[in-house]
């Protein structure tokens, strides 16, 4: 079988053997029984439940005080359960406006309260990490994003912040150390470095909580699915069976710290095609470049046919940029191999000798 190399930003790749057994359990899970057909209050699926949330809990070395959850929604729906769980009445909260999704995030979080934005940089076509900016005295919380899919932009130094952190980690949980405890609120949609969409893992520290006086919906509250274990209705099975594979792969692999350096590895040898290579320019600004989306663009835009026709000979899928940026955008999750990366830079370095 001759390989796809896929650069989809997501959903996106997911490891072949993941893939195998996932595809495996749909037709036989336990006793002649599809992992799609059983209770999730059963034996078999309770023990997903727990790895899943076990393997997160290694993986990122959370201490105690935090719950893991596997919500539904989408990263989309923490836009919106941030501020009504998060914000007083009458509050404030923080935010950093450094892309596409950030904004969307901040759009929701005006409907509660007052949104104050610490830096933009939709200037620069959000080509740009902001650094140094103030902060009020006094907010409810304070919200990032760690990777900026669309834009190939991430933070790499986060900020020290004086209250309660929430962080949009959608696009690059998994693929690098983080500290959690300086974090209060971590999210994530499976389908960008974890799994199959339907899930999103939610990281939350539990002495936050409670203190808007909000009404809340039980099934927008934290504190239903903490009670509930994520189980006050019925979970995402595949997606958090798939996702709990995926961490298992990647436990098998070393870990987090394996990962790190292997996923530095690819990047550089992309980055420093696009570099030394003629033809082809970055759009982010150099040091706030992403590990995950490697956004570029053609100098020479009549090149384009010519590169598009060899990418696809070469099987190289999902290279197209996000139509607000243009151009490129390579997506090397965790689960891309260095071979394909390969493909790509050898199908660059012919277009420059062509
Ligand atoms: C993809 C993405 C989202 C949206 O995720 P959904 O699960 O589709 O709602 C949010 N934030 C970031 C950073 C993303 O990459």
């Amino acid at each position: 079988m001759s390989k796809t190399h896929n650069f989809s930003a997501g959903p996106c790749i997911l490891p072949q053997e993941v893939l195998k057994q996932a595809s495996k359990s749909i037709l036989n899970f336990d006793n002649n029984l599809s992992l799609i057909e059983i209770s999730h209050r059963s034996k078999p699926f309770d023990y997903v439940m727990n790895k899943a949330k076990s393997l997160v809990k290694d993986l990122l070395d959370i201490p105690n005080g935090y719950s893991i959850l596997f919500l539904q929604g989408g990263a989309s729906l923490q836009f919106s359960m941030i501020p009504y769980n998060l914000m007083k009445i009458n509050g404030s909260a923080v935010y950093l406006n450094t892309g596409t999704w950030a904004s969307k995030a901040i759009k929701e979080a005006k409907k509660f309260g007052n949104v104050i934005i610490a830096a933009d940089s939709s200037n620069s076509n959000f080509s740009t990490i902001p650094k140094n900016y103030n902060l009020p005295k006094e907010f409810d919380y304070f919200h990032c994003t760690s990777n900026n899919t669309i834009y190939g932009t991430q933070i790499k130094e986060f900020p020290s912040i004086n209250g309660v952190m929430v962080c949009d980690m959608s696009s690059d949980i998994f693929s690098r150390k983080i500290n959690i405890e300086r974090f209060d609120v971590i999210y994530a949609g499976a389908q960008k470095n974890m799994g199959p969409a339907g899930t999103t893992l939610v990281i939350i520290k539990d002495e936050i909580l409670g203190k808007t006086k909000r009404e809340i919906p039980s099934m927008l509250n934290y504190n239903t699915h903490i009670e509930k274990d994520s189980m006050f209705n019925t979970p995402p099975v595949f997606s958090i069976y798939v996702s709990m594979l995926t961490l298992k792969w990647l436990k098998n692999l070393g870990g987090i710290s394996t990962i790190e350096k292997e996923n530095q590895n690819k990047a550089d040898l992309l980055y420093n095609e696009i570099d030394n290579n003629s033809l082809f320019e970055g759009t982010a600004t150099k040091e706030d470049r992403s590990n995950m989306n490697v956004c570029f663009k053609l100098v020479d835009k009549s090149k384009e046919t010519d590169f598009n026709n060899m990418c696809e000979k070469a099987k190289i899928s999902g290279l197209k940029g996000h139509r607000s940026v243009g151009g490129y955008r390579a997506s090397i999750y965790n689960a891309m191999p260095i071979d394909s990366i390969k493909v790509l830079i050898d199908v660059m370095h012919k277009l420059e000798n062509n």
